[in-house]
């Protein structure tokens, strides 16, 4: 559930920043063209009214004089060099800021303001160029320097085209200063995004928890049906027709089948068993009589003796399986009493030398010398133990060693069971608990390693109806060690205390 939550608000917040980034980015760039628009229009502003300036001032001067002087060039005899009159000359320097541009009917510079006196020959071409269009441009962008901004500049043309007059007027500047509005919204949006996307991805984590916490509420329900024994009960479906209400109606629903099924089953398990008790009694009776009758021939007492060991080995499974029926409805309560585990362990022990004698198995008890006070049913505990030891032996090749022991301390009792047999593939350790399962399915029953596969699944119920637990490590061709913990009641004493 924690994964969804997390999801969600992840997937959320990447939404989110998603879109504030598309939408900060549209924003800023509207802006940013706008100022510029706007600063290039206070700019050519500016221009027009300089360039009128100008002309009213050229036009006050035409009336007294030829505004274009010739002068001889300074070192350069028999050519001339043009001016402007000295007086309109000392006004228009006094307009340092622009680049200003004046030429003549000829379309020669007459003159170019301070600020213009660095550019280079090319730029000054450019300008030429740009005031002997045909049609006349009176206003555009031009670039005069390798680096920054283009130039805008306003043109103005001047009549009338006679010598000493003055043709055109260009002035030329560039935009100035950096935007500054597009900038703080951008520095705005950098601070606030942050803190609004973390905000509403904590925002999101908490709408997620809260419309998932019915599903929390469902899963939890859910996985307390871990067995037969539970699925009487039904998931508590959240008020609404929504997904989770109907969710959970199915589910419930759902639940109600299998338990139908599930009860029915266990019923037929139980009752077959029960059924099948009776004749196995009275087969083996009569095959043990048979048996005994003194002039049977010899052929005859082999195949009662086969018959008598498969009726054993039946009687067996269907009482095991009663065993596991009767669990599954709860039918089945231990009578437990305080008893010593010590003289259970050792009397396994003692059948686990028998057993291995014939299997050419060597056993190695370890007991502890001071009782072991548990609170069982000694017959149920008997049969966890010989379960485990027959395995054990089972499962053992000759000239392999099996090691039983009985420890405790203050609050729990652990028996192990070790072998040096043929082990357990680690994927298979997972289900050695459970009903019918055996390694090898295909090993037939009866065969040199014969079992229904429910042994464990019996001792695995019986330590738990005990308060206790059963576990397994295991290595292929290195052998198996079952583990059985039992809880122990506390002491006397301390039970006064
Ligand atoms: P079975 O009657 O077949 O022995 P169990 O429930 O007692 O049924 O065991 C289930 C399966 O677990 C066995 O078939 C066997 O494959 C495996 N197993 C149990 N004990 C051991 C062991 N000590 N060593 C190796 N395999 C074991």
């Amino acid at each position: 559930m924690q994964s969804i939550r997390w999801r969600l608000s992840v997937y959320y917040s990447v939404a989110l920043t998603l879109t504030i980034v598309v939408f900060g980015a549209v924003l800023y760039l509207e802006r940013r063209a706008s100022a510029v628009r706007e600063q290039e229009d206070q700019l050519t502003q500016r221009l027009e009214n300089e360039i009128g300036l100008i002309r009213s001032s050229i036009a006050e001067w035409a009336n007294y004089f030829d505004v274009v002087r010739e002068e001889p060039a300074i070192g350069r005899p028999g050519d001339v060099s043009l001016g402007l009159v000295d007086g309109l000359r000392a006004q228009l320097d006094g307009l340092p800021r622009d680049l200003i541009f004046i030429t003549d009917p000829a379309n020669r510079l007459v003159y170019v303001s301070r600020a213009a006196s660095d550019l280079g020959p090319t730029a000054l071409q450019k300008v030429l160029r740009t005031l002997q269009r045909r049609p006349p441009v009176l206003g555009g962008s031009l670039r005069l320097q390798d680096t920054g901004e283009p130039y805008r500049f306003v043109i103005d043309t001047l009549a009338p085209q006679t010598p000493g007059a003055i043709r055109a007027v260009m002035v030329a500047a560039r935009t100035e200063g950096p935007l500054r509005g597009p900038t703080q919204l951008l520095v705005s949006m950098l601070i606030v995004s942050p803190v609004i996307i973390l905000a509403a991805a904590i925002m999101g984590y908490w709408l997620a928890g809260r419309a998932l916490s019915p599903l929390e509420v469902m899963v939890a329900e859910v996985e307390a049906i871990q067995d037969g024994r539970s699925l009487h009960r039904r998931l508590a479906v959240p008020p609404g027709d929504d997904e989770l209400g109907r969710l959970g109606a199915n589910l419930n629903a759902m639940l109600s089948r299998v338990e139908r099924s599930f009860v029915a089953l266990r019923r037929f398990t139980a009752d077959a068993s029960h059924e099948l008790k009776t004749p196995l009694m009275v087969l083996r009776a009569g095959v043990e009589r048979s048996l005994t009758h003194p002039e049977a021939p010899e052929e005859v007492v082999d195949t009662l003796d086969e018959t008598l060991r498969q009726i054993n080995e039946m009687t067996e499974l269907v009482t095991n399986l009663l065993t596991l029926a009767r669990a599954d409805e709860g039918r089945f309560s231990l009578v437990r009493e305080v008893g010593d585990l010590v003289p259970l362990v050792a009397e396994a022990g003692e059948t686990a030398e028998i057993l291995g004698e014939r299997a050419g198995v060597t056993v190695v008890l370890g007991l502890p010398d001071a009782p072991v006070l548990a609170v069982i049913e000694a017959g149920r505990i008997r049969q966890l133990l010989m379960n485990l030891i027959t395995n054990a032996v089972k499962y053992t090749t000759p000239g392999g060693t099996v090691e039983i022991a009985l420890t405790a301390s203050e609050v729990e009792a652990t028996i192990v069971v070790r072998d040096t047999g043929i082990g357990i593939a680690t994927g298979d350790l997972g289900h050695v608990f459970e009903r019918f399962w055996r390694a090898d399915p295909s090993r037939s029953r009866s065969g040199d390693r014969p079992g229904a596969g429910l042994g464990l699944a019996i001792s695995k119920w019986i330590t738990e109806a005990h308060g206790g637990s059963i576990a397994v490590q295991s290595r292929p061709g290195r052998g198996s060690t079952f583990t059985v913990v039992l809880p122990l009641p506390p002491p006397p004493e301390a039970a006064e205390a």
